[in-house]
């Protein structure tokens, strides 16, 4: 089977289709890099996967029961079966644990605490901070901070370490990586055949389109499938790498989320001085620096330790956001054609479950759209 783009999604539906005994082509133009996958064509960093802080929310989440919650539940516990195994198999992907939320407002608070109580009702792990426990915090939280919900399970990793784990885990077991794009899919003698940029073409018989932004235009392109309807458009996102005048302390709550604001301590790099700053919304495929300015000050709230901190990276990632439905979209629009795109938000968090999805649908041999 051939999967096409080879995101944090595209490789974890074919690290997962190859460990279950598939012979599996993964072609993403970002795979002729070495190592493979980890950066894109150019250097630049353009695609969500490779931009994104990694922040796995998953029992925060504001529901508790439907899809998405139930998507969500299945990938924490997928991560966590995921990184052990590639951890034994000399492919660490460590996991930071911890996520606060904070209340900025009143209505904020209300809004956690009854998210907290139901969740707590559920078993899981989310404990009320109040303000007792969150002034003494050193260095201090943006302002205001009125109360907390800290989420013991929710978590971060590094999105570009899943990626290089899982495509030299992947090709030790036999994954083909190849650094192509795909530039069109037919229908080809009961599967299909997939055009490839440099005048080739591959056939299989199942085909998983994991292409990001591009994957609806790769869908519409198709004969037979009705153009418009998984229309995907970028949101881009911008964030910073921050270099600290001292380490954040071990005690750190985690990952500190403060008005939408992802504060990512990164403990593992230069002696605990660096923290990841993200990540802005903004509709399009352009950065608009006005932003980042907003990013960097958090709004004017930014406490002075942040606001002395230096940044030594900046860079931007396009989400794949559908148009008119709800993320993400797995979908099987033909017999032997999943779509497994349209991860606007939470990918990261998504791609476990996202390729368990694909998997029971090849698995259970349902050619039928
Ligand atoms: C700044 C930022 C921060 C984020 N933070 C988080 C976070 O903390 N947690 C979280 O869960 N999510 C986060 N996200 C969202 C997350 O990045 C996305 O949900 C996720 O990356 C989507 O993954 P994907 O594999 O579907 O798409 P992509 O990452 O876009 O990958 C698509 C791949 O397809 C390839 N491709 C495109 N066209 C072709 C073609 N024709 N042929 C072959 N290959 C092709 C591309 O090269 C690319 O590698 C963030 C996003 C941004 C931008």
């Amino acid at each position: 089977m051939i999967v096409v783009g080879a995101g944090i999604v595209g490789l974890a539906c074919a690290w997962w289709l190859q460990g279950r005994g598939h012979k599996v082509l993964l072609l993403d133009p970002v795979l002729s890099g070495d190592p493979p996958g980890v950066r894109d064509a150019g250097g630049e960093w353009r695609s969500g996967s490779r931009a994104a802080l990694g922040v796995l929310m998953a029992d925060s989440f504001h529901r508790d029961r439907g899809r998405a919650w139930d998507l969500r539940q299945r990938s924490q516990e997928l991560w966590g079966q995921w990184r052990r195994e590639l951890a034994q198999r000399g492919h660490p992907i460590p996991y930071r644990a911890g996520v606060l939320l904070l209340a900025a407002d009143g209505a904020e608070a209300e809004r956690l605490a009854a998210l907290g109580a139901r969740k707590r009702a559920l078993g899981l792990p989310m404990e009320p901070w109040d303000r007792r426990r969150l002034e003494p915090l050193q260095p201090t939280l943006p302002q205001p901070s009125l109360a907390g919900l800290h989420c013991g399970r929710d978590g971060q990793l590094d999105p570009c370490t899943a990626l290089a784990a899982l495509a030299a885990d992947g090709r030790q077991r036999g994954l083909s990586l190849r650094g192509e794009a795909a530039v069109a899919l037919q229908p080809d003698q009961g599967g299909w055949r997939v055009d490839l940029a440099g005048g080739g073409a591959e056939r299989a018989a199942w085909v998983v389109l994991a292409a990001g932004t591009t994957a609806g235009a790769l869908l519409a392109g198709v004969s037979g499938i009705a153009g418009d309807r998984w229309t995907l458009e970028p949101v881009l996102g911008q964030a910073l790498e921050l270099e600290l005048e001292a380490p954040l302390p071990t005690h750190w709550p985690g990952t500190v989320v403060w008005r939408g604001v992802n504060l990512v301590p990164r403990p593992d790099l230069e002696g605990g001085r660096r923290l990841w700053l993200g990540a802005t919304l903004e509709p399009g495929d352009r950065a608009d620096p006005a932003q980042l300015v907003q990013l960097r000050q958090l709004g004017g709230a930014a406490p002075e330790w942040l606001r002395e901190a230096q940044v030594v990276r900046h860079w931007q990632g396009l989400r794949p956001r559908p148009v008119g439905q709800p993320a993400p979209l797995l979908e099987h629009p033909a017999p032997g054609l999943l779509l497994a795109a349209g991860h606007y938000r939470n990918g990261v968090l998504l791609a476990p479950a996202s390729a368990a999805w694909v998997a029971d649908r090849i698995e259970a041999g349902r050619h039928g759209a």
